[in-house]
């Protein structure tokens, strides 16, 4: 179990190679330049991953396609604001929420209300079993609210 923002760790971090074999994909370049890059900056599109990855990026198709393995293996969540291009992070697994900012775009996590998924009861489908809730938050972040 790995933990974020301050918890407990009981187990040594794992590198992202040894994650990668972990869930059955194969160790390149790529995916690890992609984890790096979603490890220093959550929340953001394919096309910013690529540019942090500066000239040693990869196409942007290829971007896409390492997200998409990532995304598929669990190893990268995936959401998609609306009006938004797809945005990933590598917080993974624990149903939070996010809130993003009208005005510059700026992504925050927002914790589970309950602690577990799905965190959220609603009127369902009869027979339905909920599994995870995704919410989003629209407002404007602090920073540009001091803009006036
Ligand atoms: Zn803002
Ligand atoms: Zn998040």
């Amino acid at each position: 179990m790995r933990t974020y923002g301050g918890g407990v760790t009981t187990t040594a971090p794992i590198s992202d190679a040894a994650l990668l074999r972990e869930h059955g994909l194969r160790v390149t370049a790529g995916r690890l330049a992609v984890l790096s890059a979603l490890g220093r900056s959550p929340h953001v599109d394919a096309e910013t991953i690529r540019q942090r990855l500066g000239h040693a990026a990869p196409s942007l198709q290829a971007v896409h396609n390492i997200l998409a393995d990532l995304t598929e293996a669990g190893l990268v969540r995936r959401f998609e604001p609306a009006r938004s291009p797809a945005r990933y992070e590598r917080r993974v697994g624990d149903n939070h929420h996010h809130a993003v900012c009208r005005r510059c775009g700026e992504v925050f996590d927002v914790e589970c209300v309950v602690g577990e998924a799905p965190c959220m009861s609603g009127p369902t489908p009869s027979g339905f079993a909920v599994e995870t809730a995704e919410l989003i938050f629209w407002g404007v972040c602090a920073a540009c609210a001091a803009q006036g």
